[in-house]
């Protein structure tokens, strides 16, 4: 059986209290979400915190909104209100694909949105979704709140620029018009995580990409984005043969590891095949919007 060490426990109440609990208690303290990465890791004693900082009861953390033009997703928001989400949906198509194909029902209805970037697995798929989306993310600390690209966002490995005494409130996704966006996951099971995955997002004007996004994971990429990619695009036609030139421009810019998940160079060969995929799709999607003469 496997027994997390002891540890103190302490619900907040509103964000400013889970600020000065933070404060409070110092680095060895851990904010508690879902729980569904934190607690086994915990039982596996890869994490031993001595204070367990409860923000489930914060409601106000818990919200998807359209404001001043952008889409605003709650810190607490669970993975299944996501999903569940038209106005997300609408808006950005490539979070429904992800979160359809992250974990199961039940780690979705409980685990978070601000958990999934806070944990920082480098197999996280909705990073991948927020760095391919130039989402912005709301960081809150004692001094008051910050806001970082979701690409400064992950420092490396487990790591982002969270201080301990910091809080990730929101993520913020700018709506405009001509964008499409799609995510396209290879596993090795259904609910499994990524053995590679790519979104992408393209803003279109007329025939030619104003702007893409890539966002890859699994794979080694650096900040989750496909930079290299990405240059390439901008301002290229919307085309198969853009789309074969930046899969293979993102796949010669990453750096997967063999693991128990698959060799390398297939992690590799996944990362040009789903970049293409992602942005075909992302285009169909962009080009339906236009006709619809809808923005996002
Ligand atoms: C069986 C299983 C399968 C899974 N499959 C996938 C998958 O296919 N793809 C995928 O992407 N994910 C997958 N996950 C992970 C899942 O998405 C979890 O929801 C996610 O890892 C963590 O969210 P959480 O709310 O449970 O965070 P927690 O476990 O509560 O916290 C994780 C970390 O983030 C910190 N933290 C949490 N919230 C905040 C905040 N607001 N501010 C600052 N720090 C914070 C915590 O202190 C902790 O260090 C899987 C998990 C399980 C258990």
């Amino acid at each position: 059986m496997q027994v997390p060490a002891y540890v103190e426990y302490e619900k907040a109440a509103s964000v400013e209290h889970a600020l000065a609990l933070l404060t409070r208690f110092g680095p060895e303290a851990r904010i508690l979400a879902g729980g569904h990465s934190l607690i086994p890791m915990m039982k596996l004693r890869l994490a031993q915190p001595e204070t367990l900082i409860d923000i489930n009861g914060l409601s106000e953390l818990c919200y998807l909104t359209v404001t001043d033009g952008e889409l605003r997703i709650g810190a607490l928001t669970r993975h299944a209100q996501l999903l569940d989400s038209a106005v997300a949906g609408e808006h950005f198509a490539i979070l429904h694909d992800a979160e359809r194909v992250i974990a199961d029902p039940i780690v979705r209805n409980w685990g978070t949105v601000g958990g999934s970037l806070c944990q920082a697995d480098p197999s996280e798929d909705l990073s991948a979704a927020f760095a391919a989306l130039k989402a912005t993310m709301v960081i809150q600390g004692p001094e008051g709140s910050r806001t970082v690209s979701a690409r400064e966002f992950h420092t490396g490995p487990y790591e982002t620029v969270v201080a301990p005494n910091e809080l990730l409130t929101e993520i913020r996704i700018a709506i405009r018009p001509g964008g499409g966006s799609a995510y396209e996951k290879v596993g090795r099971r259904v609910g499994d995580w990524p053995v590679g995955a790519a979104g992408a997002a393209i803003w279109l004007a007329g025939e030619t990409i104003a702007e893409a996004g890539i966002g890859l994971t699994a794979v080694g990429a650096p900040h989750f984005a496909a930079a290299e990619a990405e240059a390439l695009l901008n301002g290229a036609p919307a085309t198969e043969a853009s789309f074969a030139q930046a899969g293979q421009i993102a796949a010669e810019h990453c750096r997967p590891s063999s693991d128990q998940r698959g060799p390398a160079d297939y992690k590799r060969h996944l990362a040009r095949e789903l970049t293409v995929r992602a942005l075909r799709r992302a285009l169909r999607r962009a080009q339906a919007q236009d006709v619809a003469g809808r923005g996002g």
